[in-house]
Formats: C-alpha cells, sequence, structure tokens
C-alpha cells in the first residue's frame, strides 16, 4: 500500500484564503488590522526562520506582525517586563502576542508565558485556555494541535469512536491534542492513548492506532513495525539531520518505510507545520473579533 499524502502546505494556503476576508471585515470594524506581536529571544536559526514564516503569512493575510527582538542573554525577569510592556499598549495596541520557544537555558520559560495574558494568548498556553479547553469551551487551542484536527476533518478521516494514539505528551502539542480528539463533536469523540517517555511496549500501543501522532522530536522513532495497515499517521517532529548532501528537516516518522503501510500519512515538511502558522492567524483573527464583540 501507498500512503495518500495529506498536503498540509495546501490545506494552509486554502484556510488563509478563508481567513482575508475576515481579517478585512475586522480590518473595517474596529479601523486597523489585528495586531500579532512576536517576540524572539536570541538568535537560534531555527526560531528566527519560523517567527520569519509566521509573519510572512499574517501580512499575507492582513495581520499586521511586529517581531520584538531581545538578546540571548536576557533574563526572566526582563523578558516578563517585555511581554507585559507589549500587553499594555507600549509598542501600539495588540490583540496577540506570542513567545517563540524555546527559550535561553537562564530563563523560566512558564514565568515569561504566564505574562501574556489569557485574551492575548494566541498560542493557547496561559492555564485560563487550557482550563477552557480542559472544559470543553475551546477559547485559543495551541496551533499544532488544532491544525492536526483540521487537516484530520478536512482529510475526512473520521476520529469518532477511533483508537487515536499520541506519542508525546507536551503542554503545548500532545497533551492539547488529547484533549481535542477526545472532545465531544467534529475531529473529536475519539478513544485516545497518551504515550510518553515512561510509556512500555510503546510499539504494541501504535499498533493498535488508527490515527498515530508522533510528536517527540526523535527522527526514526515510528517504524513501519509500529504501524497498523491503514492507519493515519500524523508526524509533527521537527528534527535537522545531517546527511551527505548537507542538513534536512525530517519528521519523528521513517517516512519512506512507514508510507509504504500506513493508509494517510503527513510529510515532514509540508505536512503539520504550515498548518501550525494558519491555526496562529485564525486565533490572532478570534482576539480581533473577540476584542470588539463580533465573537
Ligand atoms: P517536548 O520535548 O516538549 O516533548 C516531547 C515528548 O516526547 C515528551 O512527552 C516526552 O516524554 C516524549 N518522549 C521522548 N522520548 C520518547 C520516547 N522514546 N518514546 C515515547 N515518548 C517519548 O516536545 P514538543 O512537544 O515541544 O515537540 C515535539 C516535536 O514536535 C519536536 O520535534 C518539535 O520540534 C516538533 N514541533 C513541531 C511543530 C510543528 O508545527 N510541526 C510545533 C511544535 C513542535 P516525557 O514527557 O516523559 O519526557
Amino acid at each position: 500500500m501507498t500512503a495518500t499524502l495529506l498536503d498540509g502546505k495546501a490545506l494552509a494556503a486554502t484556510i488563509e484564503a478563508s481567513l482575508r476576508d475576515e481579517v478585512d471585515a475586522v480590518t473595517t470594524a474596529s479601523g486597523r488590522p489585528p495586531r500579532l506581536v512576536v517576540v524572539l529571544v536570541g538568535d537560534v536559526a531555527a526560531s528566527a526562520s519560523y517567527v520569519t514564516a509566521k509573519a510572512r503569512a499574517a501580512a499575507r493575510v492582513g495581520i499586521d506582525a511586529e517581531v520584538v527582538r531581545a538578546p540571548g542573554s536576557a533574563d526572566t525577569a526582563a523578558l516578563v517586563g517585555l511581554v507585559r510592556g507589549i500587553a499594555r499598549g507600549d509598542q501600539g495596541a495588540v490583540d496577540g502576542i506570542l513567545v517563540q520557544l524555546p527559550l535561553p537555558r537562564q530563563v523560566d520559560t512558564t514565568a515569561v508565558l504566564d505574562a501574556v495574558p489569557a485574551d492575548l494568548d494566541v498560542d493557547g498556553f496561559h492555564p485560563e485556555n487550557a482550563g477552557l479547553l480542559s472544559q470543553g469551551r475551546p477559547r485559543f487551542i495551541p496551533c499544532t494541535a488544532a491544525g492536526v484536527q483540521r487537516l484530520l476533518v478536512d482529510a475526512g478521516i473520521p476520529t469518532a469512536g477511533r483508537r487515536a494514539v499520541i506519542v508525546g505528551r507536551s503542554d503545548i502539542v500532545g497533551k492539547p491534542l488529547a484533549l481535542l480528539l477526545a472532545s465531544r463533536g467534529r475531529g473529536g469523540d475519539a478513544t485516545v492513548t497518551l504515550c510518553h517517555s515512561h510509556t512500555q511496549d510503546l510499539a504494541e500501543h501504535c499498533r493498535s492506532a488508527d490515527i498515530l501522532v508522533a510528536a517527540v522530536g526523535q527522527p526514526g522513532l515510528i517504524t513501519a513495525d509500529m504501524v497498523r495497515p491503514g492507519a493515519t499517521v500524523i508526524d509533527v517532529g521537527i528534527n535537522r539531520v545531517e546527511g551527505s548532501e548537507g542538513s534536512r528537516l525530517v519528521g519523528d516518522v521513517d517516512f519512506a518505510a512507514v508510507s509504504a503501510v500506513a493508509g494517510a500519512i503527513t510529510p515532514v515538511p509540508g505536512g503539520v507545520g504550515p498548518l501550525t502558522v494558519a491555526m496562529l492567524l485564525a486565533n490572532t483573527l478570534l482576539a480581533a473579533e473577540l476584542r470588539i464583540g463580533r465573537r
């Protein structure tokens, strides 16, 4: 079997096109475009390229995005102060704030993320937004998790009553995705297993999955023998590996071997990544709509 490729890039372009009109409407109604501020700390090349991709995507749909840089030597207090200043509007009115992760080692990431007010938290990491998601009344859903669910819905892959196995339990990907797939309604109602580094018999859990999601950060972790024939495999992982022809990006899934077994699979790059960006734009639009009472 050769798996159907789930094209996240194409879906992200469709989502962007549908957001453009809504952004225009909000811009007209509120007298200014929705505004997103992205905080980039230090000079890690991968983070800088993600931030550039987010800012460019925002510009494409008419969202005003600004990148605020801080030095890699910044401490927790400085970054908390910076985020609070942005939230107060020191740099102009703002609808959404995103702090690009990871932050440097000396920084308390939770303290910095907590400085983003819940109503500007377009990444969906604030405890209030996490709580609303866990209670089944989401406001800002973490972008990658939302993107994976959207991809499944768009591809017509049923989730209700299906077994979904997620490998990776981070607060930003695995955990919110588990909540989403287990929630009631469209793109939900799955029976979810959440695996992590202490999981015993990982391969056995994975083989039970109708929908297998890898969100770990280990190239080649998911091999063909861990995948039930016909299963849907979503590869969230982004890993840079060195090869004979220089470095390239790969996911957590052994793509070549697994695509011969799976029914559908996401590529890396071009799978979940573009959807993460599209969902960020959707969350920023939502924040602006909530601000002016349109939602
Ligand atoms: P984290 O490092 O926060 O979490 C990794 C998770 O994987 C943890 O729950 C960890 O378990 C688990 N884990 C580690 N080793 C194993 C193992 N051998 N078997 C089973 N589980 C294991 O990562 P993130 O969630 O932030 O990111 C995961 C991957 O997704 C990364 O490659 C990241 O770059 C990528 N990513 C991609 C995005 C996209 O847009 N496509 C967006 C965000 C992330 P434990 O909890 O026990 O430590």
